[in-house]
């Protein structure tokens, strides 16, 4: 046996006679997967996510087959118990996994579904190590950070690989190099590139190059200490991608590809782009994507008839991005309307819609702590339609209630998601049907009528971690409605979840006599999940998460219909003709982009 099959004859299990610890998964082929494996350097926030994505897509593009995994180094197990204010919002996949917003990204750069198996938090890595010790599987050795915290974490990777059968694992760790939390994914990185030997690992860091404007030149020193750091880590990084406000000057890259111990063409800029949705393109114009084929050696496994059909796809959609021939406005309301990240999904699906439309969608955010009925008017002046999307907890929530008032009565084209849904079905309740003091028990334990409350099965649960009716779920739609129109008239579709509440059921009956229509509903459950309003020109609700299911190519059908009534809303007003005259013909602009 050679060495290295000797090694991997070892693997999995402890031995105390060598140093080596090799956990594999069953069945793992060595070099048939291959990892990018991505860090930053300088500063956080850097888009190695959109980075990561948009590099995937390429090598995706060409017939490879791709998965990203994101490495968090934070302790929580997952992202549903952090504040969307600090961090960005909390995704929600398929498989109920709450994770980061980077995984939105993914999602809709690759339009692929993504599971709990691409997302890793320390948290995940040690709680399983530490299952681990109390099952008895280290066999009486101290447990250490290296190696079983770090193989701990080989495993998860390899364990992805196989299970996705991917050509390559791009894995993007958070965070910065040089955090404490982190150090233990980037000696994994340095350990797994060891293990798996020459050409099945390719480091990318991305860095800053910052450009003072005291100075007017760009400087390139701190990168330089960031890329020195990753080498003194025992990381030669392969390729360099400057994050930069604009173009990174030759000069500026030659210092890199010197300090950095790179050849001068693996050095790239990558600077502000005004959509992300172009940056495949300056990464593709570069060169990058066959930089890294070829340091993979993988170039037998591209197909480049696939890669032109793939690309022209792409293009065909970039090519309308900024040359959109009309515009609207759509409000959105919120709590956290300083931050635009709590709100991302919602405002990539508004700009597929758009793009998809040919029409600009101009965002305008609401503070509605203060808003009340006689200043909505004001506050909605020259809005064409508007968003209350989801959220927790009571504040803002009688001002989201009086501006879906005023969209009600004044044809303005309203889209509700999630608490947004809950908010149109209390105000329904209390000003169409007269049920006094109707409300969530969210919003007010002791209300005279909750018709939206906790879910039976929520009842009996307690803490707040990852316990609420979450992720993908399919939606049964009623026919003739408006919701069927829009997906097509289709019986069901898949939508996301995250909540807590519902309508009571008991409710319902009332609801629907005073003119309500519960468009989509839970198979084989009383759970409500659409709602329209007939004779509005667009007034839907939706329970679930509509915007973590856009993709670019693919706009969500919600979203479009909101944005096309928008652009008649505007019409109507201006007194133009309008593109569109009823929601019914709306799903004909929604079929051509399923
Ligand atoms: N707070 C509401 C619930 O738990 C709505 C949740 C949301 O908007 N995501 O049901």
């Amino acid at each position: 046996m050679s060495d290295s099959k000797e090694l991997l004859a070892k693997v999995g299990s402890v031995s105390t006679d060598n140093e080596y610890f090799l956990p594999l998964p069953k069945g793992y082929q060595k070099g048939k997967t291959k990892y990018v494996i991505v860090t930053g350097t300088v500063m956080s926030g850097l888009g190695k996510g959109i980075f990561s994505s948009c590099l995937a897509k390429l090598l995706q593009d060409k017939g490879l087959k791709v998965t990203p995994v994101k490495m968090e180094g934070y302790l929580n197990i997952d992202s549903g118990t952090l504040n969307p204010f600090r961090h960005g919002e909390v995704f929600v996949l398929d498989d109920g996994m709450e994770c980061d917003m980077d995984l939105g990204t993914y999602e809709r750069m690759l339009d692929q579904n993504l599971t709990r198996a691409n997302f890793t938090t320390s948290g995940q890595i040690y709680q399983s190590v530490l299952d681990k010790e109390r099952r008895g599987d280290y066999l009486g050795r101290d447990v250490q950070m290296i190696p079983h915290v770090t193989g701990e974490v080989k495993m998860k990777l390899r364990t992805l690989a196989m299970q996705s059968n991917a050509d390559v694992v791009f894995v993007e760790i958070g965070g910065t190099v040089g955090d404490l939390e982190n150090a233990f994914y980037i000696e994994a990185m340095r350990e797994l590139a060891y293990e798996e030997g020459p050409h099945s690992c390719c480091f990318v860091a991305l860095t800053y190059i910052l450009e003072p404007a005291t100075l007017g030149e760009q400087k390139s020193k701190a990168a330089q200490l960031g890329i020195k750091q990753l080498m003194q880590m025992g990381i030669q990084p392969d390729i360099i991608a400057c994050r930069a406000e604009n173009p990174v000057t030759i000069q500026a890259r030659q210092k890199m590809s010197v300090f950095g111990n790179i050849p001068f063409e693996r050095v790239f800029s990558m600077h502000d782009s005004a959509s992300i949705y172009s940056i495949p393109t300056m990464l593709r114009d570069c060169g990058l994507d066959f930089e890294v084929i070829r340091m993979l050696r993988i170039e037998d496994r591209i197909s480049l008839r696939t890669e032109r059909r793939e690309w022209e796809r792409w293009v065909d959609f970039t090519d309308k991005i900024g040359n959109e021939k009309r515009e609207v406005r759509i409000a959105i309301t919120g709590k956290y309307t300083s931050v635009r990240d709590s709100y991302a999904s919602i405002l990539h699906a508004l700009e597929h819609a758009g793009i998809h439309l040919g029409c600009k969608v101009h965002v305008q955010w609401i503070d509605t702590s203060e808003l009340t009925d006689s200043t909505v008017a004001d506050a909605l002046n020259g809005v064409d339609g508007i968003i209350v999307p989801g959220g927790f907890g009571t504040r803002g929530m009688e001002g989201k209630i009086a501006c879906i008032y005023y969209a009600r009565t004044h044809n303005l084209p309203y889209l509700g998601l999630c608490l947004g849904f809950q908010a149109a079905v209390i105000e329904f309740a209390r000003n169409v049907c007269g049920l006094n003091g109707a409300n969530s028990t969210e919003i007010d334990q002791h209300c005279a009528n909750p018709v939206i409350d906790i879910l039976p099965e929520q009842k009996k649960i307690e803490g707040l971690g990852g316990n609420m009716r979450l992720g993908g779920r399919d939606v049964e739609l009623k026919k003739d409605t408006q919701a069927w129109e829009l997906f097509n008239r289709a019986d069901s579709v898949r939508m996301r979840f995250r909540h807590r509440y519902e309508v009571d059921p008991k409710y319902i009956p009332t609801l629907e006599k005073g003119g309500l229509v519960f468009s989509g509903k839970a198979p084989n459950q009383p759970i409500m999940q659409v709602l329209e309003l007939p004779g509005h020109p667009y007034f839907i609700g939706t329970q679930s998460h509509p915007e973590l299911t856009s993709r670019p190519l693919r706009p969500h059908p919600m979203f479009v219909g909101l944005v096309a009534a928008a652009r008649n809303h505007k019409c109507a007003e201006e007194s133009l003709p309008s593109p569109v005259n009823t929601v019914q013909k709306l799903h004909q602009m929604t079929v051509s982009s399923q």
